[in-house]
């Protein structure tokens, strides 16, 4: 059976380059960073060099970059960092409801465990977040507002530049979670964010899995969540992943200035592919028409779910996502689709597909040469 990768937003493989610029550091260079020894000082070199070549690309400053164990970690610390930073000032914080659980949960967790306020914004039915309707939650104890670049599930791409000028200029500070964004959009610095607070991770773009960025703009200290030595500047404790973050420095140089998704001929395939899922009986392409990744379509079926879906592309051998977190075949709706305002019953039903630079016009025949008598199949059974 051909596997046919559809699920690039989930992850990606590593890059034959990146994986041979991490060998030397599996094998011979294992020091420890921060051993004062010859093995160890060579261990520093290359994780100071690692550091310096990753901030020359998002042109930062090095000391503002740190290095963590993924893009889940970079959201936690960016959240609970920049609200414990501020809780002097107010506690109110400001998200939206189609974030990733990693900014979701970091947020309820504040709420819940130390007395932070959130509010959270609902996007438009195409999955925007509308810069005014931030601008009407802010209040004068707002210290954060957290905002996703681009959505992972349905790929809607969000004004984040707009809102993080809006912060800068209220004095709140303002966190972007761009991992869906890197190695897909055009990226010049990381200045086009406007954020003081930028969270990534490598496996999204070729890179290693287990291995992140938060950015935090100079001179922001969010306080350290995992504490024991003074590593990354006293900000992230724990013996730094070397291999994984020279993957992670090569895969930034080669990838994130020429995105290594090919934005044009993805955007071509993606579009077509919207069209033809929209002449479908019952089928609902999602998100925004224009303002999305390149790669990534999502639809919805009504009077079928996700799981039967998700399962009958699969022994067709096409690896798709849902939205929604299928444990012991039950289906929790998309809270991405149920923020946009579709009901429940169709937000069970989220399939996302999302391309990537090997994604081939076969794999796309394929799909489309499946898909119908998978819909048909999953919609008679209800
Ligand atoms: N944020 C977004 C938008 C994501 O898509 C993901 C992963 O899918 C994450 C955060 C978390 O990344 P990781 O699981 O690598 O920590």
């Amino acid at each position: 059976m051909r596997t046919v990768n559809l699920d690039y937003n989930a992850t990606t493989p590593l890059d034959d380059g990146v994986r041979e610029a991490m060998m030397p550091f599996l094998s011979g260079v294992f020091g420890n960073p921060s051993s004062v020894h010859h093995m160890g000082q060579r261990a520093r070199a290359a994780l100071d060099e690692a550091r310096e070549r990753v901030a020359a690309v998002l042109k930062a400053n090095p000391s503002e970059i740190i290095f963590t164990s993924g893009a889940t970690e970079s959201c936690n610390h960016a959240i609970l960092g920049a609200a414990r930073l501020r809780s002097e000032k107010g506690r109110h914080i400001v998200t939206s409801a189609i974030e990733h659980h990693a900014v979701l949960h970091s947020c309820e967790y504040l709420e819940n465990k130390e007395n932070f306020e959130v509010s959270v914004v609902l996007p438009d039915a195409n999955g925007r977040i509308s810069p005014d309707s931030v601008r009407e939650v802010i209040r004068t104890d707002t210290i954060l507002v957290s905002l996703m670049a681009a959505n992972n599930e349905v790929g809607t791409i969000q004004p984040v530049a707009e809102i993080g000028e809006f912060c800068a200029n209220n004095c709140i500070l303002f966190h972007t979670d761009a991992v869906q964004a890197f190695g897909k959009l055009s990226f010049d610095e990381i200045s086009q964010f406007r954020a003081d607070f930028v969270s990534l991770c490598a496996h999204k773009f070729h890179g290693p899995k287990g291995v992140g960025i938060l950015y935090a703009r100079s001179p922001l200290q969010p306080p350290p969540l995992i504490h024991g030595g003074a590593h990354e500047n006293a900000r992230r404790a724990g013996t730094e992943n070397l291999p994984a973050i020279i993957g992670m420095a090569e895969a930034i140089e080669r990838f994130v200035p020429n995105p290594v998704f090919p934005g044009d001929s993805l955007l071509e395939q993606t579009t077509d592919l919207l069209d033809w899922l929209d002449s479908l009986d019952g089928v609902t392409p999602r998100g925004h028409r224009t303002e999305r990744l390149p790669n990534t379509v999502a639809f919805s079926v009504v009077g079928a779910d996700s799981i039967s879906l998700l399962a009958n592309l699969d022994i067709e051998g096409i690896c798709a996502s849902s939205g929604s977190a299928c444990s012991s075949g039950s289906i929790t709706p998309s809270h991405v689709l149920s923020a946009m305002g579709v009901p429940s019953a169709e937000a069970n039903s989220l399939i996302r597909l999302s391309l990537g630079r090997k994604t081939s016009a076969a794999d796309l025949h394929h799909l489309r040469t499946v898909l119908p008598f998978i819909l048909q199949s999953s919609q008679s059974r209800e």
